[in-house]
């Protein structure tokens, strides 16, 4: 098994609703376990035109899916959350991002990990820091010091990750 950490984010239609029926769903990934969860989070929104603020998370998962396994099971819950690709950057329903896999390195037509836009967003690096703070990008950066040179977006706790995964185990957002 390969530990893997995926990216949330959400900003439409009840965001934070989405983000833990994604993380329910996460938990449904064959072969795939979900090990642990971040707070949940308030950002003001990166992008074209005005948006509403995006709720957003990490996960962590072990799972023994190949790269491009995990990219169609993430990918399929999204299209079940209605996500429509039009705009790059515009608002959706919600976003998952492979952000690491493991210690690889992998960039080819559909997938490059780690993410390319993770490690300048405060965004996907405080919710990885939750999970582990010593976490290590594969290039030996620990994502402490890039959270340190990251642009700020104004994140806000919504929930804590100990009450996300109390909610997650019984099933009862709160
Ligand atoms: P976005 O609209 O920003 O979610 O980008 C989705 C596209 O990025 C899809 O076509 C994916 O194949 C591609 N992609 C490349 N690397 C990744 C990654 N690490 N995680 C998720 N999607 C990725």
């Amino acid at each position: 098994m390969i530990s893997a950490y995926i990216g949330l984010g959400s900003n439409l239609e009840n965001p934070a609703g989405h983000i833990f029926k994604a993380l329910q769903d996460i938990m449904h990934i064959c072969n795939t376990q979900l090990e642990s969860v971040s707070h949940t989070y308030r950002s003001i929104a990166v992008g074209p035109g005005e948006q509403p603020d995006y709720v957003n998370a990490a996960c962590k998962i072990k799972t023994s899916l190949q790269p491009l396994e995990l990219l169609d099971a993430i990918q399929s819950i999204e299209n079940n959350h209605g996500r429509v690709r039009d705009i790059r950057w515009g608002a959706r329903t919600l976003d998952l991002d492979l952000l690491l896999y493991g210690n690889l390195n992998i960039n080819n037509e559909r997938l490059i990990v780690p993410h390319p836009r993770a490690n300048e967003r405060d965004f996907v690096l405080r919710p990885l820091l939750d999970i582990d703070a010593g976490l290590l990008f594969p290039d030996g950066t620990t994502a402490q010091q890039l959270l340190d040179n990251a642009a700020e977006n104004g994140l806000q706790v919504l929930t804590t990750k100990t009450a996300l995964w109390d909610s997650l185990q019984t099933g009862n957002k709160e």
